[in-house]
């Protein structure tokens, strides 16, 4: 018996059997031998996710030896690029060819499709998560074939799979969407809060990123805006808020200190108020909490599940430490998101049933209608996904 546990180790499973694939071949025999012998199967990439996407008592496949560049085109901008690839080995290899991501997350440790499979994304009103930069796939079954989608062949599993939660077959190639290579240059400071958020939609209508960190009794907030620059990269980059680099030095941090988060995306006009009744939440009632809370900005897409699905929006994150009680802290945090329409980060902390993530996501139907005719058998859901299941 094999053992697993995600990044934060709050997630731990014994699964029967834990593989590793490094090509195609074995990551169509392995899906084909698990669904001939009715087992579960779900893949990993840097097991970032705090929500329990992989967990199964059957087998768990790591995917990060599918790993590189597979091949670009400067002029279309984009390139095939193996699934597993954590972000930070992508970033310079396709700067070799003159491309970027055109936004990152906070870190570069999770795996391009795992990071595709729950909507990752950085801050920037004008900026699209990860899983719409998908324009192709390719992907393992159930049945033991490998199938392409995109958006000129099988459209629908192109769709529904940019956003894909582990639950269609072993992704093996993602093409990206990217855009030429760029320097950013950041810069942060303190502010109180009632000043900044007075002053936050000119903040975030003027720079190409920005966000903040607010500590919770205090009036205190740290800002991060970054912007394209012309200036050549300053090596060393030094610490968070003074880099001045290219697009993937600049975008991605360190974070260190092991937590578990719930992160809701709210409609965009709403987040100062969904800010501040959090802010009087744990002025009031969670005094002890001392993690501080994260604002960002997100543009609107048309991936079937994104939380970004036709709406401008921003992303409000709550954590906690490991070690600390969190299940109270997130409910009260989550009564407050959802009143005002708050979805759901894929990959974090939420206490939504299948009926209520049907209720948020247009297309939730649609989504696992294609995924059930790619994987009649149920092969890909695990208990976490059977239990959202419609
Ligand atoms: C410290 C930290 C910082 C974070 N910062 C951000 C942030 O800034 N923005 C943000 O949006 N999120 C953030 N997250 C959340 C994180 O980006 C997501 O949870 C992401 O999905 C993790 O990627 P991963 O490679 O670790 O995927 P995993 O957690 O390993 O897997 C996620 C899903 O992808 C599936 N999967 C992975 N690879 C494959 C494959 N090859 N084929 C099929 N399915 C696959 C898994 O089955 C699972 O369903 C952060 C998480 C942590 C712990």
């Amino acid at each position: 018996m094999a053992h697993w546990h995600n990044w934060s180790g709050r997630l731990k499973h014994k699964p029967g059997q834990l593989n590793h694939v490094y090509s195609e071949e074995q990551a169509a025999a392995l899906a084909l031998t698990c669904s001939n012998e009715d087992k579960t199967l779900r893949a990993v990439g840097g097991g970032h996710s705090h929500q329990d996407l992989v967990g199964n008592d059957d087998v768990i496949v790591d995917t990060l030896g599918l790993s590189g560049v597979i091949s670009s085109d400067k002029a279309a901008q984009t390139a095939w690029v193996w699934a597993g690839s954590r972000i930070f080995s992508l970033g310079n290899a396709l700067h070799q060819v003159g491309l970027a991501l055109p936004n990152q997350g906070d870190i570069d440790q999770q795996s391009i499709s795992g990071a595709t499979a729950t909507g990752t994304h950085g801050t920037g009103a004008t900026l699209k998560n990860l899983s719409s930069r998908v324009v192709g796939t390719r992907l393992a079954l159930a049945d033991g074939s490998m199938i392409n989608c995109s958006a000129s062949e099988n459209v629908e599993l192109w769709q529904a799979s940019r956003l894909h939660l582990g639950a269609f077959g072993i992704i093996t190639q993602l093409q990206l969407a990217l855009t030429p290579s760029y320097r950013l240059a950041e810069k942060t400071w303190q502010a109180p809060l009632s000043t900044l958020l007075e002053e936050l939609d000119s903040y975030i209508a003027n720079n190409r990123h920005c966000e903040f960190f607010w500590h919770p009794r205090t009036d205190t907030t740290q800002v991060k805006v970054i912007n394209a620059t012309d200036a050549p990269a300053q090596y060393p980059l030094g610490d968070e808020g003074q880099r001045q680099g290219w697009s993937y030095e600049v975008l991605p941090n360190h974070r260190p200190h092991k937590h578990t988060e719930m992160e809701y995306s709210v409609p965009a006009e709403l987040g100062i108020t969904c800010m501040a009744a959090i802010q009087k939440l744990l002025s009031d009632k969670f005094t002890n909490v001392k993690w501080p809370i994260e604002y960002r900005t997100l543009a609107q897409d048309d991936v079937w599940l994104s939380t970004a699905y036709e709406r401008p929006t921003v992303t409000i994150s709550v954590h906690q430490g490991i070690d600390e009680p969190d299940e109270d802290y997130y409910r009260a945090c989550e009564e407050i998101f959802l009143a005002h329409g708050g979805k759901p980060h894929w990959g974090k902390a939420n206490y939504l049933n299948g009926k209520e993530m049907a209720a948020q996501h247009p297309r939730w139907s649609d989504w696992w209608r294609v995924r059930d005719s790619v994987d009649p058998k149920g092969t890909f859901l695990n208990p976490y996904m059977h239990s959202i299941r419609p």
